[in-house]
């Protein structure tokens, strides 16, 4: 049983301001209150699927600004950051996040390193790959990398679990290496054309990225759980009844616990129940990576109520 899980992806900082209004153009609002987070989508879901257990190798890139507190942040997770490189003349992937007292936000990203990192990094890092359990990736690197790990864990028999987020159209090309592409609503429309405004349309659209060559492919659905569609079943598996506080990166810490759950080689809809507790951890606290759970604490929600 291989916990390997090796990580694609970004690296952010959040440099976040909350204060009573969003400025409009031109304008300046005074009285906010600043803090930092690590963040990334890439880095989020490497360090969820470190909490939940797993041994998890992280290929990204950071940069000058930030670098090194954030490759230190994954060392304190466990994670092997040998393949985490540094561009010496450009900045971390940075995230300006405006935030209002609504919760309203206005968010400009500077992906900075996140574009340093090369087919050749990748190419680099095919030993990693291929050793793994599962390969675990979104959209916040140039695509064309996504493909080229894609391929690589797809010659060498290694289960590809793709995010498709933030939302993109995605080439079929890609989708046939791709074991379980886990898109949100939003992202699910993206990808088909379609429009998701109930389950029904949900399963329609899920049938349709199936027949692009995809095995599985699981919509989160928010409170109301995930969506598993095979060749042989669609069935939703329900969220956990919880009081949420903040879901930034539930989506994340979901997609973090389902790789390391398919790494433990977990039947699918336990593997499901399992990212879903985790999620349901992760929105009753604050922040993105902060609020990733450790293994217990995912083992103690699954018995609690479903939606
Ligand atoms: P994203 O954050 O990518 O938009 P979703 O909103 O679909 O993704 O959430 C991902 C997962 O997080 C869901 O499938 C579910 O397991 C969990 N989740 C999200 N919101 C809630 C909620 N309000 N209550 C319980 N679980 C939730």
């Amino acid at each position: 049983m291989s916990k390997k899980i090796v990580v694609v992806g970004s690296t952010n900082v959040d440099l976040i301001i909350k204060s009573e209004k969003l400025p409009r153009p031109g304008e300046t609002v005074l009285g906010g209150t600043f803090y930092k987070a690590a963040g990334g989508k890439g880095a989020n879901q490497a360090v969820a699927a470190a909490r939940a257990g797993g041994n998890v190798y992280f290929i990204s890139c950071v940069g000058n600004e930030y670098g090194d507190e954030s490759i230190e942040g994954f060392r304190k997770d466990g994670i092997n950051v040998d393949a985490v490189k540094k561009d010496p003349d450009v900045a971390t992937g940075i995230a300006l996040i405006l935030v209002d007292e609504n919760g309203e936000n206005s968010i400009s990203v500077a992906s900075g390193a996140n574009l340093s990192l090369t087919v050749a990094d990748i190419q680099k890092a095919q030993h990693i790959i291929e050793e793994a359990g599962v390969l675990l990736m979104q959209l916040e690197i140039p695509v064309e990398l996504v493909e080229e790990a894609a391929k690589i864990a797809d010659a060498a028999g290694v289960k590809v679990i793709l995010n498709p987020a933030p939302a993109m159209p995605l080439g079929d090309e890609l989708l046939k290496y791709v074991t379980i592409l886990t898109p949100n609503e939003t992202e699910t429309e993206i990808l088909t054309g379609m429009e998701v405004k109930n389950e029904n349309d949900a399963k329609e659209a899920a049938s349709v990225i199936l027949s692009k060559g995809v095995e599985m492919v699981i919509i989160t659905l928010g409170a109301k759980g995930a969506l598993l569609a095979t060749k042989d079943e669609i069935n939703i598996i329900g969220a956990h009844k919880v009081d949420a506080k903040d879901t930034t990166a539930a989506g994340d810490v979901f997609n973090g616990a389902l790789a390391l759950a398919i790494a433990e080689k977990k039947p699918i809809h336990e593997a499901i129940k399992f990212a879903n507790a985790a999620a349901a951890v992760s929105i009753t606290r604050m922040g993105a990576q902060p609020s990733a759970p450790e293994r217990e604490e995912i083992e103690q929600m699954i018995p609690q109520s479903i939606t």
